[in-house]
């Protein structure tokens, strides 16, 4: 029989949190604590849990799932096609020029994402996945522990997010859903319209919320 694994050392779950904490990103402090949590939640309850992120920027969240899922023996899939989201074109509030590739005039957010992940020594248990959302959930044929979605914000998009990846969180597995603003002047509606679908589905129940972080967990029998 294998020795029971060491616990996991609280100095390195502070590091990690520093890391998060200094990436770059749109996540606060609290609620990625709080995604860390679900996440760590999700890890212990299956065997080799399978953890997916969708929209992942410079990789701030995915420190905060890609501790958990190493804490627990999960993988964490890490989703973004790195070209920002519309909020992130040139114009828009949230552009950052120097993440602009000089070569193509896109954003590109993989080379920060990779430091962000080889930085914080995360590299066997976080997998990145550079795609389209929707194609990606099309092949996608693993239960997931753990889906956490903040990916693009807008109706086509999030609605994508939603369907494609809403069917893959196993029976007793959790969908987090972030950027969800009750009061539309905090912002956009997308997000608030996919958490309320959840719920209305019968599939999902509230299991936590942390800001704009919305925790549900999946309770049917499907
Ligand atoms: N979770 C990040 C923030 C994500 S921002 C953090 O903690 O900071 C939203 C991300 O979703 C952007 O990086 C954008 O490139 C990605 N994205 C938007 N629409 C997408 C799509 N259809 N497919 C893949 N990635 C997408
Ligand atoms: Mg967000």
């Amino acid at each position: 029989m294998n020795p029971a694994p060491p616990p996991f050392p609280t100095h390195r779950l502070g590091q990690l949190v520093d890391l998060a904490r200094d990436t770059p990103g749109f996540m606060p402090d609290d609620e990625g604590l709080a995604l860390h949590d679900a996440a760590v939640r999700a890890g212990r309850a299956f065997d080799g849990a399978t953890l997916v992120e969708v929209g992942a920027w410079c990789g701030k969240s995915t420190v905060y799932l890609g501790a958990a899922a190493e804490q627990t023996g999960a993988v964490l899939f890490s989703l973004d096609h790195h070209h920002g989201s519309e909020e992130n074109q040139v114009g828009w509030e949230h552009h950052d020029a120097g993440l602009v590739d000089p070569d193509t005039g896109r954003i590109d957010t993989l080379p920060s994402w990779r430091h962000t992940v080889v930085t914080a020594r995360l590299e066997a248990s976080v997998v990145g996945v550079v795609g389209e959302s929707a194609t990606v959930a099309d092949h996608w044929g693993t239960p997931i522990a753990l889906c956490f979605i903040d990916g693009g914000h807008g109706e086509g998009p999030a609605w994508a997010d939603y369907r494609g990846w809403a069917p893959h969180v196993r029976t007793g597995g959790w969908l987090a859903i972030h950027d969800v603003f009750p009061d539309p002047a905090d912002g956009g509606r997308p997000p608030f319209d996919l958490w309320q679908a959840a719920l209305r589905s019968g599939l999902f129940i509230e299991d936590g919320a942390c800001g704009s972080l919305r925790v549900l967990r999946r309770v049917d029998g499907a």
